[in-house]
């Protein structure tokens, strides 16, 4: 039985590998996304439109690490402590003198070095003598000491154009003292779930009837990477309509995005209407969860339809259609970090094609398969920290292998 609908989907043509699909959405699609600039506060999640190239050396001038004396190191006698008389005292922001030979100078955190100083001891290495103070030996010149530029210099690359701002970004772009940021504009997404049996609230449920949750998830998923979502609601099974309301969307979007009635069942209508309509890139691709999915265009707007069982819909969603959104975005695409675990399970796999299951991490870096599996078991992806990715050539895993490992966080944008 499993062989039998394994078949179908082989049929016609050979199952992509993940990898392969990325490398065919950068060479089909291109970057839809216009520039603007932005207040720096409002750039968070944003992408970057331009590389950001340092204006000043950070930090902006050689200050120091700790509160403690400035000094010269050659002033610093190597086989017992040195005494030297304190002269002067800077504050973070306020103007050192120039340091007399043979002597420290009080300094806090952050306050400009004193021209001719070349180390700070730390006040906790120092015994504090009335007008004067013990230097412990054994200190390393240029210690405790920030000098300018050191972490980023002035004319240097600070960020490069395609990068998701994250927090840091933004503290990073702050020190250097920009205030507005070139920017690329949001991509405007239809989206549509599919089927006869799917209702919305408040409607209540018929026999036969679920809810769409698709559209939920998927809304959240687009609203993360920052696109706006032009909801078009629930698309029923049938072929007219379908094409009717996918070129409408086209026409007005910069990228269309269905999920459901992408298998080759006679309920399906989304990958004959690319076809129909439009072209289709793709649709067969050798993961699983997650096939088919079908990728192509209508209008010349791209268009992707992922699978309509939810557990589905987001896997595909986060491998291939964020490499795919990212490109029309004009953002760089992070495939996510595998991270490796030991496998608390085993278990046997068919060649050829990329599993991901869903997997608890534990504390201990043991991995925990989750005892429910289907592709429409919701909460496989809530009550999970990660999906473990079986690869193509695997077919059997045993208790203790290593195995690869995505954390969920990381694919949720
Ligand atoms: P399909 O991909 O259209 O063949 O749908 C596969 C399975 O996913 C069926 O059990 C559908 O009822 C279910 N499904 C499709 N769309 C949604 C949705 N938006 N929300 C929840 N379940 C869905
Ligand atoms: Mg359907």
């Amino acid at each position: 039985m499993t062989q039998l609908s394994e078949d179908r989907f082989a049929m016609g043509g050979k199952l992509l590998p993940l990898e392969e699909v990325q490398a065919r959405i950068a060479e089909t699609f291109e970057c839809r996304a216009g520039i603007e600039t932005v207040a720096l506060r409002e750039a968070v999640g944003r992408v970057l439109a331009e590389d950001v190239v340092a204006p000043i050396d950070l930090p902006p001038f050689a200050n120091s690490a700790v509160d403690g004396y400035a000094l010269r190191h050659a002033d610093l006698l190597t086989d017992r402590p040195t005494p030297l008389p304190v002269r002067g005292k800077t504050f973070a922001g306020h103007l050192p003198q120039p340091l007399e030979p043979g002597a420290a100078a009080r300094v806090f955190t952050g306050a400009m070095l004193p021209a001719g100083a070349d180390t700070v001891q730390m006040q906790e290495d120092c015994e504090e003598r009335g007008d004067s103070v013990l230097m412990r030996p054994g200190i390393g010149r240029g210690a405790n000491c920030r000098m300018a530029g050191e972490d980023v210099p002035r004319g240097a690359s600070a960020l490069e154009r395609g990068r998701r701002l994250m927090p840091p970004d933004v503290g990073l772009l702050a020190a250097l003292g920009l205030e507005r940021i070139a920017v690329r504009t949001p991509l405007r997404v239809a989206l549509f779930s599919t089927g006869d049996e799917l209702v919305q609230p408040p409607a209540r449920l018929a026999p036969g009837q679920i809810y769409d949750a698709n559209r939920a998830m998927l809304t959240a998923l687009l609203t993360r990477l920052g696109a706006v979502v032009v909801d078009g609601g629930i698309l029923p099974d049938d072929p007219e309509l379908t094409q009717s309301r996918l070129r409408e969307a086209a026409s007005r979007t910069d990228f269309v995005l269905t999920s459901g009635g992408v298998s080759a069942g006679e309920g399906d209508h989304v990958r004959s209407a690319i076809e129909a309509i439009g072209e289709l890139t793709f649709w067969k691709v050798a993961i699983k969860p997650g096939r088919p999915v079908a990728v192509g265009q209508v209008r010349g707007t791209p268009l992707l339809g992922v699978p309509g069982n939810p557990v589905a819909a987001q896997i595909t969603f986060s491998l291939i259609g964020r490499p795919l959104l990212d490109r029309l975005a004009g953002a760089t695409y992070q495939p996510p970090r595998r991270l490796f675990a030991k496998s608390g399970f085993s278990l046997r796999k068919k060649l050829g094609r990329r599993e991901y299951i869903r997997v608890i991490v534990e504390a201990s870096g043991v991995a925990q398969r989750y005892p429910k599996e289907g592709a429409g078991i919701l909460t496989s992806l809530t009550h999970t920290n990660a999906l473990a990715e079986l690869p193509e050539a695997l077919t059997q895993l045993s208790i203790g292998e290593p195995l690869a490992c995505i954390a969920l966080s990381l694919l949720h944008g």
